[in-house]
């Protein structure tokens, strides 16, 4: 599976700085970009976003192609809503073979794997056999699995990647989702360390789990966090 970050916003920290001042400044945003420098927009910005003003950051937005993940995985991640998605169409693509992800837990079960790869070849016999047939990929398809490889190109703004990061980088987060979400918060903290340096799990914003007895345990829950300051 490969997330790589195709484009961004260029000077996407300082735009969010120059947005941040154009709200408590008599000057245009215009004038603000040519006027105020790297560090100035970085400091007012690291302020802002600590008061939780994370508005000014949806000006930046970063481009994934993201390939060769199930669509189980493709599956949850359009259930984020404020962002774009194209997806690679089993309409119009007449795949030759199955590309399938195979998770971890049935790898390393030999009998487990061996049940899962016979689906596979089965899966993909019937879909080369329909279309032999004369049905259309889009009929065809009807019998791939889950697992089917697929790729998609996902565009977010920054705030709508922190809430995603925050929900996904989570270890109760599914392993192939947070497997990507980890390559993709890692893609964006090269190109904007600043926008992202606090990005990642809930708890670690939070420095509590916000998914209480069902976390993992790494961070108290808020309810043990209450108690701590109680006593
Ligand atoms: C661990 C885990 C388990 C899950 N299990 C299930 C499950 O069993 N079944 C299931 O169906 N889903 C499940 N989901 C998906 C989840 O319910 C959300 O659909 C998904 O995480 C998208 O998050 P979101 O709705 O917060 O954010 P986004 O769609 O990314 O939107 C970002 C934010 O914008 C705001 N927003 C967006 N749209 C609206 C709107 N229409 N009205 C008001 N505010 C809006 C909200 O504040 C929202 O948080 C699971 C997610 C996780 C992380």
């Amino acid at each position: 599976m490969k997330a790589i970050l195709l484009k961004h916003t260029a000077d996407a920290e300082k735009l969010a700085g120059v947005a941040a001042f154009t709200s408590c400044s008599p000057e245009g945003s215009d004038e603000l970009m040519n006027t105020k420098t790297k560090e100035e927009c970085d400091k007012f910005l690291k302020r802002v976003l600590n008061y939780g003003h994370h508005s000014v950051i949806e000006h930046a937005s970063f481009t994934f192609s993201v390939e060769g993940i199930s669509r189980a995985c493709t599956h949850q991640i359009v259930r984020h809503r404020i962002a774009s998605y194209t997806q690679q169409s089993q309409r119009y693509v007449k795949f030759k073979e199955l590309g399938f992800v195979m998770p971890p837990s049935i790898e390393k079960n030999e009998e487990a794997k061996k049940i899962y790869l016979e689906a596979m070849k089965n899966a993909s016999s019937a879909y080369e056999t329909l279309l032999n047939c004369g049905i259309k990929a889009e009929d065809a398809r009807y019998v791939y699995p889950n697992a089917s490889h697929t790729n998609i190109m996902i565009t977010m703004n920054a705030r709508e990647l922190w809430h995603f990061f925050s929900l996904r980088c989570c270890t109760r987060a599914q392993w192939e989702l947070r497997e990507i979400a980890e390559k993709m918060l890692a893609e964006v903290k090269k190109v904007a360390p600043l926008l992202f340096e606090n990005a990642g799990a809930s708890c670690v914003r939070l420095g509590y789990c916000p998914e209480g007895s069902l976390g993992c345990g790494r961070y108290p829950t808020l309810k043990q966090l209450k108690e701590k300051e109680a006593n």
